[in-house]
């Protein structure tokens, strides 16, 4: 049955490719690669000879139709990407979209992922975790993106470039309490790989004290916000800015109704805030 596959590679250390994604990528009529030349070196080290084409964010589309057209001939096709999993902060999702809208199967090769291997080392024991990906590139939009994070219980999962690495920690600092604590895990799997905990307020100067420290590439794993009983903290947030514009009642009626928690609960809140 011709597919698409769509196979994990190694973040770094070329032991890490799994047997099933080497017999796979042996074994199919084409592989789909972010970097063709880049993956060259991978599938050489591995000694796959399958031919390569490209797809990457620039040219999804169209390789998306290519990849349909050799399944419709009843080939199997794989799909790479530089490192890790594709379309986990990849290319990939809009042809693996186009492939399933097209009747074909798309199969797993599951396998490294930075996101989950710094998880697995981070030592965060909060039950969940939110994938944010990359943080937007403008202090600004960086901003406004992390202040909306803020109330997430989950660890949060970023990932960052040595180029934005410290503007990223200091808006971090900046807008979330430095108090929380953040794993930085950076060139994992690789010979400089390292992971160190640390509150969000002492990051920066961590990083800065040592030019290797800002060198690789980083996942950032932040404490979530602690789980509050009763209201969560975007409620309390808008219940508390309403507060301190309108009487009591008004307040409550109307974080009821921006929050959709039970007025009661809201009133009886604002009450314990109003006496102190
Ligand atoms: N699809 C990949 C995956 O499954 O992890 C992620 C691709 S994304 C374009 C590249 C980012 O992943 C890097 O900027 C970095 O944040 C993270 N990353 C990739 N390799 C890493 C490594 N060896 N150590 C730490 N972070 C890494």
């Amino acid at each position: 049955m011709p597919a698409l596959y769509v196979v994990a590679t190694p973040l770094g250390n070329l032991g890490d490719i799994t047997l099933r994604a080497l017999e796979v990528l042996k074994r199919v009529d084409i592989i789909a690669a972010e970097d063709t030349r880049h993956s060259q070196r991978l599938l050489d080290a591995c000694g796959v000879q399958t031919r390569l084409i490209a797809l990457h964010e620039h040219n999804e589309q169209s390789a998306a139709t290519e990849v349909i057209r050799r399944l419709g001939e009843g080939q199997s096709v794989a799909m790479i990407t530089d490192a890790g999993t594709p379309a986990i902060s990849d290319p990939g999702a809009r042809a693996v979209a186009r492939v399933r809208e097209a009747g074909f199967r798309v199969v797993p090769v599951p396998g490294p992922s930075a996101a989950i291997a710094a998880l697995s080392v981070a030592g965060f024991d909060q039950g969940g975790f939110l994938f944010v990906g990359f943080l937007p590139a403008k202090s600004g939009a960086r901003r406004a993106a992390i202040e909306a994070l803020r109330a997430q219980t989950p660890t949060l999962v970023m990932y960052e470039s040595p180029h934005r690495i410290a503007e990223s920690l200091a808006d971090l600092a900046a807008t979330l309490e430095p108090t929380r604590e953040i794993v930085i895990a950076r060139e994992l799997t690789k010979l400089h790989e390292q992971v160190v905990r640390l509150t969000l307020g002492d990051a920066l100067a961590w990083l800065q004290s040592d030019p290797n420290h800002a060198r690789g590439e980083f996942v950032l794993l932040i404490e979530g916000a602690p789980a509050r009983e009763g209201l969560d903290l975007e409620t309390e947030r808008v219940l508390s800015l309403l507060l301190a514009e309108l009487p009591l009642k008004t307040a409550a009626r109307l974080a009821s109704e921006i929050t959709r928690q039970p007025r009661n609960a809201l009133y009886a809140r604002a009450l314990e805030l109003k006496q102190g």
